[in-house]
């Protein structure tokens, strides 16, 4: 027969794990019982389903077996069993959480980067065995099969037998080297240590035939050696434990074991609800940004069990837009087991979970940010985009649940704070919570619109994130206290120069009107400035749309064409100002340059593009000359 070729893609992350050197390699134990245990999932449920199937719990199991002198390691499961074609399809291919990994070749450089971080599956097994064979029969069909493969190569499928439906996973493990010990792969007290650390949940009998040691009958001196065949798994769901019998390293263990991400979770949280509704559930808040988080690719959802049976990989229902970040699973008893996608969003059960899970996370956030502050927002490097789409999307539905987790950078405290923080400072005349826009803080800092507030001594928020301000004009006040933009028209800052920039409005209402003409409709008006203490010339606006939301809209692909009400505003007190009059009264055509080039040095500052870069330039040649 034929040999087959592995996938590509497959083919890559074989060589990778036969060549690794990842000291991790016991890991593949894990991934072995977790597919059998699967595979029996998938019996149990079709018997729960079908009601001519009985399903005796006593009849299914996992079995490894040990034979040290032929270096052989087994896993046996009585589970579904594969058909030619699945075995063709399942083990040809590498499973798809892998294999977006290797979008990228430096991705693959890093190899055992991946190993640990991702689980690998069914091929893990090749970074202990140089060949590897699958003996299996489906369920309902009466013929077996047997895959065999070592390594890269390819593999093969022939007939063969098999007595009952199930799967053998046969390795033979690799020979020591001296740089590497393969044999602890045959040493029954490595291999139940191994079951015992990462698949002692699982909920059907890990089995294994155990050498112990006692007298010889009619003897008190003599031992002898025999087998006994042993359950090694406590087989208790860790999500039914007791949250005290647990420790940090379980919790850490199954996230690894159920790929939920390829970090350690930042945090966890344990559900055990009795009432109403039934359920356990185990949550993960992951630390780092899955790879795909921010792209429509990415899925939300929790595992989603039925008295210990899992129906479906990922429930959307459970989870918010806004909390999409977590990761875990819900078992209850309450829901049926046939429960389809169209009828969940209704179910009520469902629905109370949900509700339910979203308050628990909410209060896990709320409890982080206030007593493991560096956890949080660690946290809220990787999440906070996600709250602040949640607050904007939904017509600011969840302004409740969102706002009090949102942190900015403060510009007096020069550090990332809460509202609440903001508020509990603000002096008792200041009327508004001030913010700026900007790419990043540094150029914030450095923006003009900024320094009557900054002079105040009020504190300003930093938006640096594209939804900021968006996700603001949601929430529109925080404690009654209105948000403003530090390039908005009014401030509610009352200033001694307020009356005196008034009626210099009026007193140059000419050279203003000119210059506005000049401009065209570029700008809505030109007028004197109230904010700007060292800094000739900025933007502001008028009306709701920013000119960081213009920016913004501009990027987005539906193109529109919208524009802020932008406002040239000049400071009267600058030396400038003086050169300007100066044109008025007797250069028309100086009056334009200058005009031209404060317009444009506007824009600059606020990281617009200006309409014309060589005339600009010419410009400033001119006044040099
Ligand atoms: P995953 O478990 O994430 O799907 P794996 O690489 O571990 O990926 O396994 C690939 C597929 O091979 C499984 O999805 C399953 O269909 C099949 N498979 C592996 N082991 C078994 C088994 N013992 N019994 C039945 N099917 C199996
Ligand atoms: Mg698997």
């Amino acid at each position: 027969m034929a040999k087959k070729q592995f996938k590509a893609e497959s083919k890559r992350l074989l060589d990778l794990l036969i060549n690794s050197v990842y000291t991790q390699r016991e890991i593949f134990l894990r991934e072995l019982i977790s597919n059998a245990s699967d595979a029996i999932d998938k019996m149990y449920y079709k018997a729960l389903t079908d009601e001519s199937l009985n399903f005796n719990k006593g009849n299914y199991f996992i079995k490894v077996t040990i034979d040290k002198p032929n270096r052989i390691l087994k896993v046996s499961d009585t589970g579904i069993g594969m058909t030619k074609d699945e075995l063709d399809d399942n083990l040809g291919v590498i499973a798809k959480s892998g294999s977006m990994l290797f979008k990228n070749e430096n991705e693959l450089k890093d190899g055992h980067e991946i190993i640990g971080q991702f689980g690998v599956g069914f091929y893990s097994a090749f970074m202990v065995a140089d060949t590897v064979t699958v003996i299996s029969k489906a369920f309902g069909s009466n013929e077996a099969f047997i895959w065999e493969s070592k390594g890269v190569e390819g593999y093969t499928i022939k007939p063969c037998e098999r007595d009952s439906f199930g799967t053998d996973v046969i390795l033979n493990i690799k020979e020591s080297t001296e740089n590497e010990n393969f044999d602890e792969f045959l040493e029954e007290y490595r291999i139940r240590s191994i079951i015992k650390k990462y698949s002692d949940f699982i909920s059907y009998p890990i089995k294994m035939d155990i050498t112990e040691s006692r007298f010889k009958e009619g003897s008190e001196k003599e031992y002898e050696q025999y087998t006994v065949e042993k359950i090694l798994n406590s087989m208790v769901p860790i999500w039914r434990k007791n949250k005290n019998e647990l420790k940090q390293d379980d919790y850490d263990n199954f996230y690894a074991e159920k790929h939920y991400g390829f970090d350690k979770p930042l945090k966890h949280i344990h559900i055990s609800v009795e009432g109403a509704v039934s359920y356990n559930a185990i949550l993960f808040i992951p630390e780092k940004i899955p790879f795909d988080f921010y792209t429509k690719e990415y899925e939300k959802g929790l595992e989603l069990y039925s008295s210990g049976v899992m129906i479906m990989h990922k429930c959307a229902e459970l989870l918010p837009d806004y909390f999409s970040f977590v990761k875990g699973m819900v078992d209850s008893e309450d829901l049926s087991l046939n429960i389809s996608r169209e009828l969940l969003q209704h179910d009520r059960q469902l629905n109370m979970i949900a509700k339910n899970i979203k308050t628990k996370i909410k209060n896990e956030l709320d409890t982080l940010l206030i007593n493991e502050r560096e956890k949080y927002e660690e946290f809220y490097k990787s999440f906070g985009r996600q709250l602040k789409y949640g607050l904007y999307g939904e017509y600011g539905r969840n302004k409740e649940e969102l706002q009090d987790l949102l942190l900015f950078y403060s510009s007096t405290e020069k550090k990332m704070v809460t509202f609440a923080e903001y508020v509990s400072r603000m002096p008792e005349e200041q009327k508004y919570i001030y913010y700026a826009t900007g790419e990043s803080n540094e150029r914030i800092e450095k923006l003009p619109q900024t320094e009557l507030v900054a002079d105040k001594g009020y504190e300003i928020l930093y938006f640096t994130d594209d939804v900021d301000e968006f996700a603001i004009k949601m929430l529109n006040t925080y404690k009654e206290k209105e948000f403003k933009s530090v390039a908005s028209g009014d401030l509610g800052i009352e200033t001694e120069e307020k009356d005196s920039s008034d009626s210099e409005d009026e007193k140059q209402q000419a050279l203003f009107s000119r210059m506005k003409e000049i401009l065209t409709d570029k700008v809505s008006a030109v007028r004197a400035s109230k904010r700007l203490k060292n800094h000739p010339v900025c933007l502001s606006s008028e009306g709701e749309l920013s000119i960081e939301m213009e920016k913004i809209l501009k990027t987005m692909p539906s193109n529109l064409d919208v524009r802020a009400n932008k406002v040239l505003e000049i400071n009267t007190n600058h030396e400038v100002f003086s050169s300007l009059k100066e044109a008025y009264k007797n250069d028309q055509e100086k009056l334009k340059l200058y005009t031209d080039l404060l317009y444009n040095q506007a824009l600059l500052i606020e990281g617009l593009p200006i309409n014309d870069p060589v005339d600009f330039t010419n410009n400033i040649c001119k006044i040099m000359k």
